[in-house]
């Protein structure tokens, strides 16, 4: 059975995660997104408990896919499954410096697990999680950028962080 691993932050989900795990769950068997822990980026807007249960009610109707935590290195997670596979996405040259030095050491962790990029769809390029909790706390509209089950929870989060931030 081939299976795909997606990791990320997904700080929140966005269509952009959706369309790049979509067109994973139909080139594999099965799809895992991996909702990283030990993100080195700063302090999460949503909890690793909101992340996940967001990502989960997005990926619902996807039979193929499910959603599972790790805190740790993604090469020791993929260690889980037998010929795992790590798809991400590639939005634009400024991805592929980091992925490229982050595949080169997941490899020395794991020199069996490989890589695979799916360039973003051309509407999404532009899109991050980053994008959306900008946008998000300054109360713009985010229908086109996260998926509808979740925009009211986004907003209301980041109507929580401008309220204390005194926004
Ligand atoms: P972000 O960069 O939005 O904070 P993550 O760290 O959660 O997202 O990224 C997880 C994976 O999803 C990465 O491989 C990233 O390249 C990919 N990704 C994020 N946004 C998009 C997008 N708009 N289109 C395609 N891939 C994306």
């Amino acid at each position: 059975m081939s299976l795909a691993i997606c990791p990320g932050s997904f700080d929140p989900i966005t269509l952009g995660h959706l369309n790049i795990i979509r067109r994973a769950s139909k080139i594999f068997d099965k799809v895992v997104v991996c909702i990283m822990v030990n993100s080195t980026k700063m302090t999460p807007m949503f909890s690793i408990d909101e992340r996940v249960d967001m990502a989960k009610r997005v990926v619902e109707r996807l039979p193929n896919v499910e959603v599972d935590t790790f805190d740790g290195l993604l090469a020791e997670y993929a260690k889980k499954y037998d010929d795992a596979v790590i798809v991400k996405g590639m939005r634009a040259a400024s991805d592929f410096e980091y992925e490229f030095q982050m595949n080169l050491i997941n490899k020395k962790i794991n020199p069996d697990l490989e890589t695979m990029f799916l360039t973003a769809s051309e509407k999404y390029t532009f899109l991050s999680s980053s994008v959306v909790r900008e946008m998000a706390s300054y109360g713009a509209e985010l229908t086109g950028f996260v998926p509808c089950e979740i925009i009211d929870e986004v907003k209301n989060k980041a109507k929580i962080w401008r309220d204390r931030n005194g926004k």
